[in-house]
């Protein structure tokens, strides 16, 4: 079969691998559709020590199953599925706890498995096991239900922040992850919701989604004043970092208000972690700063079931759907803004 394989940094290549085959307790897929996320991007251009190549990548993926070896699995040959893939031990405190992501024994999908930039991927016992796979029930597409795993990462976070009526949001940086914060917020019942970028093109995106505008991020800090016009002179409830930025990390604790939350999402580049922050605004105006990382099994969960009921806007986030032999144009269309979310589907090669 035809995989995108990742064989170390500046190095993916769409190549003919051998055709995998599931082992005692494990499924076979056949994939639809598999979104490209920024973090494959991230892995394309910089590498990532935590895969050991030669690695097909992947994990944002909606498939039918067309194999089975595990008569107690929950899905069946023939069942259009997606998947939790955090394989996590169910032992540690972190798993007894709900909280899987953080799990010491984890391992993850197109990590430390092969994953779905590829017309087959095996799915391993585990995943079965620890309740991961997840029948599709709806007329969704197979491209709508692969946006289940980041709007799982996305939910995770908004564990933290509680948004309500009385809440304007701020949402920094407006790719695929910032306008699924936004749409959440939104859905959440935040009285507004603000976008803010250094890319017009990218703002000029988010117009298809419900939300109350968008504001330039310029050199000169305009965007920081314009923050507090909308916000009446008193900043943000909820301010959002959606993009792997220290400056604005640092935009974020001036935009938010007295009181707000401020979340950053993602992290910054590992070469260079270190942001310059002013913790003042910690102190005088009591922020409440939180990360996330991944996503729990319940994340997914609640992610999966908001996309099924139709609810999430997820036809509006996918603006591209290409052959596998074609994802080195989907880095460069996510880096120019040109496209919000790619969708590979493997079975176009
Ligand atoms: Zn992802
Ligand atoms: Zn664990």
């Amino acid at each position: 079969m035809k995989a995108a394989v990742y064989h170390g940094k500046e190095d993916i290549r769409v190549e003919n691998v051998a055709d995998p085959k599931p082992g005692e307790g494990e499924l076979l897929l056949q994939i639809e559709a598999c979104a490209v996320c920024g973090t494959d991007l991230r892995t394309y251009r910089n590498g990532d020590k935590k895969i050991e190549p030669p690695r097909i990548l992947g994990h944002e993926f909606c498939g039918t199953v067309i194999e089975s070896r595990n008569s107690a699995s929950n899905v069946k040959v023939g069942d259009r599925v997606v998947m939790y893939i955090v394989l996590s031990c169910g032992q540690c405190k972190y798993c007894r706890g709900g909280r899987e992501n953080l799990c010491i024994n984890r391992t993850t999908m197109s990590y430390h498995h092969d994953g779905a930039f590829a017309p087959l991927v095996r799915i391993p016992a585990k995943a079965i096991l620890r309740n991961s796979m997840f029948k599709v029930e709806t007329h969704q597409t197979s491209q709508q239900m692969s946006l289940a795993e980041p709007l799982g990462c996305v939910t995770n976070a908004h564990d933290h922040l509680h948004i309500g009526l009385k809440d304007r949001v701020v949402v920094i940086g407006s790719g695929p992850i910032g306008a699924m914060h936004a749409v959440l917020a939104r859905l959440q019942g935040a009285q507004s919701v603000y976008m803010i970028d250094v890319n017009q093109k990218r703002l000029d995106m988010m117009k298809r989604f419900d939300i109350n505008g968008t504001i330039l991020s310029t050199k000169a800090g305009s965007h920081l004043e314009e923050g507090l016009e909308v916000t009446d002179g008193e900043g943000f409830d909820v301010a959002i970092v959606a993009v792997s930025s220290a400056f604005a990390q640092a935009d974020a604790l001036e935009l938010a208000g007295k009181g707000a939350r401020v979340e950053f999402f993602g992290g910054l580049p590992k070469s260079n972690p270190i942001a310059a922050l002013n913790t003042n605004h910690l102190h005088y105006k009591e922020l409440i700063v939180s990360g996330s990382y991944s996503e729990k099994l319940s994340d997914f969960k609640a992610a999966y079931h908001l996309i099924q009921s139709g609810r999430f806007p997820a036809d509006k986030f996918i603006t591209h759907e290409l052959p596998t032999d074609r994802i080195h144009e989907a880095f460069t269309m996510m880096e120019n803004g040109d496209a919000l979310k790619v969708c590979i589907n493997p079975q176009l090669n």
